[in-house]
């Protein structure tokens, strides 16, 4: 430091540039390995369900604590695809949450399904056990569908209350789907995401917290009847190299070369994990009192997909984050009974107060494993400002 910069002159701030996400610096640690692993595809030749496929599904299992991982296209063609394994069609209503990813619902509609929202809890952010019990019982009264399956989300990484969203399921006969698009890595009890419900399906969209270079996602299955229909479905519903097309099914199945990048993934993904929550812990301590934090519930842990906070004047905040340098995110700004493509599913004067709430003030702030501790405390420090 200099002479001019003694305790009484004020520090200069130096802006920096701390993004979101940053996958740059991940490829500066694993880059090499990745390369070497693609080469090997491209000399083998075999794109489509190759060795490394079912390497990578095997490892998926084993770290989800789960018999069955599928790898396949995307987070949103594992939801349609679980979907499809329960035989879920017109007539059919699936329960969501009113706060998350339009992929959710989105993924319902395509299977020609009802999607019906329900409130999320204001702690968690994640579907509201109490408000599904009024859906369902509302649905059931209306009797125009037959209630079919309830697709919790597990939203920032967060599993969503899995017992509780179960013992409603139970007593109106409903299934579980995960939309665990965001949360491969997350715990609750001894359970690790994947194995919290019958399906449960995540993303490798590249900023989720295990991604590839490219489109992917997985799906986890305890039954093997389960597990064998979704194989089937990702393969234009073909049977092992059966030409015959035993049911109805898409072309949904997980590149190898994406395969090959996750491997290398996910063998640093425990580490990562790890680091992502520190950040968070360090955030938690540098932010309790001053803004609303996110909230673990005991036995549960995130995968942290996104540290989310909520703040007054969030969009005023978010851009003097900008100028500081600081990268932030948005989800969501539109809960899904507001997108014009559900319109046609949104009752008259349907609201979700709590939805409605979190899209006016969620600030998602940076987090990921090459995040340093002055970058999070620039953050911090920047943050603190902006809302004082
Ligand atoms: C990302 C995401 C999806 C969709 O995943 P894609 O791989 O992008 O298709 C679905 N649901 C949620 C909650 C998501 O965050």
């Amino acid at each position: 430091m200099s002479q001019a910069n003694s305790a009484h002159a004020k520090p200069e701030l130096v802006r920096r540039q701390v993004n979101l996400f940053d996958l740059q610096r991940q490829k500066a640690r694993l880059g090499a390995e990745i390369e070497a692993r693609i080469d090997r595809v491209l000399d083998h030749g075999q794109f489509i369900l190759g060795p490394e496929v079912s390497a990578l599904e095997e490892d998926l299992a084993a770290f989800a604590g789960v018999k069955h991982a599928i790898g396949v296209s995307s987070g949103r063609d594992a939801l349609i695809m679980a979907l499809m394994a329960m035989d879920v069609g017109a007539g059919d209503a699936v329960f969501v949450p009113a706060f998350t990813f339009s992929a959710t619902a989105g993924s319902v509609a395509s299977v020609g399904a009802t999607p019906v929202f329900v409130d999320v809890r204001e702690d968690t952010f994640n579907m509201d056990a109490d408000d599904l019990a009024r859906a369902m019982e509302r649905i059931k009264k209306e009797g125009k569908l037959t209630p079919k399956v309830v697709m919790p989300v597990d939203l920032y990484g967060l599993p969503a209350d899995y017992q509780a969203i179960n013992r409603v399921a139970e007593a109106y006969g409903v299934r579980v789907i995960a939309d665990a698009a965001q949360s491969y890595g997350g715990e609750a009890g001894n359970t690790r995401v994947g194995a919290m419900a019958p399906l449960s399906a995540t993303s490798f969209y590249p900023t989720k917290p295990l991604g590839c270079y490219g489109d992917g996602g997985a799906i986890f299955a305890a039954d093997d009847d389960l597990a064998e229909a979704v194989r089937q479905i990702r393969h234009h519903g073909r049977a092992g190299d059966g030409d015959e097309a035993l049911r109805l099914g898409m072309t949904g199945r997980l590149d190898t070369i994406q395969a090959a990048v996750l491997q290398v993934k996910l063998a640093a993904f425990e580490q990562e994990l790890g680091a992502r929550r520190r950040l968070a812990s360090m955030y938690t301590e540098r932010l309790t009192g001053k803004t609303s934090l996110p909230f673990i519930p005991q036995d549960h842990d995130s995968a942290y997909a996104l540290y989310t906070v909520r703040v007054k004047n969030r969009d005023g905040v978010r851009a003097k984050l900008q100028e500081d340098g600081i990268g932030t995110g948005l989800f969501y700004r539109i809960p899904l009974h507001r997108h014009p493509a559900f319109a046609q599913w949104v009752g008259e004067g349907e609201r979700h107060p709590v939805s409605e709430a979190l899209a006016e003030d969620v600030l998602s702030l940076p987090i990921h494993a090459d995040l340093t501790d002055d970058e999070l405390e620039y953050v911090v420090e920047r943050f603190l400002a902006a809302i004082a």
